[in-house]
């Protein structure tokens, strides 16, 4: 199932992080590419049928700022080394050449018109910059973190401390409840208007993540499953999670919002959706996400019009 942000089609090369002082030749000598975050925007640009990742060639990089920039070995596309950069200004005040037809979006703007291997791998630059953001110091003795491992480990500058810290991903549940015809959506406050949504929540200490799907659906919504089965899975990197697909079969209990997490959350039937979709009487999620998919999977379980037609594509 192509699912956006967990779409190979690029090698990690993760045994290579170890070889820094290769890798930073490569930055040297102008033989990598870099992938700029700017602001919280990914760097894009422009093509015939949508955006495409700018992966920058060094060689286009000042020599002073080559390796002044702060990032992540993120593996190797079409044979050469990529980099996820966070830039604190502007690039283009960095760039020796004309770059531009680069600009810079939100990811979650821009990831509908990317292949999704270029997804995966802006999303995958995302997140390490997001990490390495929140990880500045260390979280045992308060002192300054430094990058290590071409950007994989952050480790504490206190060598009595030595404190390593490593990349983090938030595990979270996110379920199809159904019942026959019906499945179960909910809203949170906040969202735009008429938009509903599974019902998800993040994984607990201590708790498998099908523990957490039937914790989860009756927190928000009073009823209880049965039948929890793993559908699939999607890197989420808003800011971290990894969103943990599952499909259940309501059991017993009436709607009730019991930790108010939710707005609303109600029971539509297929037909209800295929009427009120097209008019706009209800909005459903992002369609880059697994919510979408999963929604789409049971809709099309039973159903002569395919999701995606109802949805208006
Ligand atoms: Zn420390």
């Amino acid at each position: 199932m192509a699912i956006h942000f967990a779409q190979n089609g690029y090698d990690r090369c993760s045994l290579q992080r170890q070889r820094q002082l290769l890798l930073k030749k490569s930055v040297e000598n102008g033989s990598a590419l870099f992938l700029f975050i700017f602001d919280g925007k990914v760097g894009i640009r422009k093509t015939h049928e949508g955006f495409e990742a700018a992966f920058i060639e060094t060689s286009t990089v000042l020599t002073a700022y080559r390796n002044k920039l702060t990032g992540s070995f993120l593996g190797e596309v079409g044979g050469m080394p990529v980099f996820g950069i966070r830039c604190d200004e502007h690039p283009d005040g960095i760039l020796s050449s004309d770059c531009g037809d680069l600009f810079f979006m939100e990811l979650k703007q821009v990831t509908p018109y990317l292949s999704k291997m270029h997804a995966s791998i802006i999303g995958y630059a995302v997140a390490m910059i997001h990490w390495h953001r929140n990880h500045q110091f260390c979280g045992v003795c308060g002192n300054p973190t430094e990058s290590s491992e071409s950007g994989h480990v952050l480790q504490c500058t206190n060598r009595d401390c030595d404190k390593k810290t490593f990349p983090r991903t938030d595990p979270a549940v996110i379920a199809l409840v159904h019942n026959g015809e019906s499945c179960l959506l909910g809203r949170q406050r906040g969202w735009p208007d008429r938009l509903y949504s599974t019902i998800a929540g993040f994984v607990e200490p201590g708790e498998s993540p099908e523990q957490a799907v039937y914790r989860e659906v009756y927190e928000e919504t009073g009823t209880l499953v049965r039948n929890v089965q793993y559908f699939a899975s999607q890197p989420w990197p808003f800011p971290a999670s990894l969103m943990l697909g599952f499909t259940a079969c309501w059991d017993t209990g009436l709607i009730s919002m019991k930790d108010n997490e939710l707005q609303d959350a109600r029971w539509y039937s297929r037909d209800e959706l295929a009427e009120w979709i097209p008019n706009g009487k209800i909005q459903m999620p992002n369609r880059i996400s697994i919510a979408w998919k999963l929604i789409e999977h049971w809709f099309n379980e039973s159903s002569t019009v395919k999701f995606h037609e109802v949805c208006g594509e």
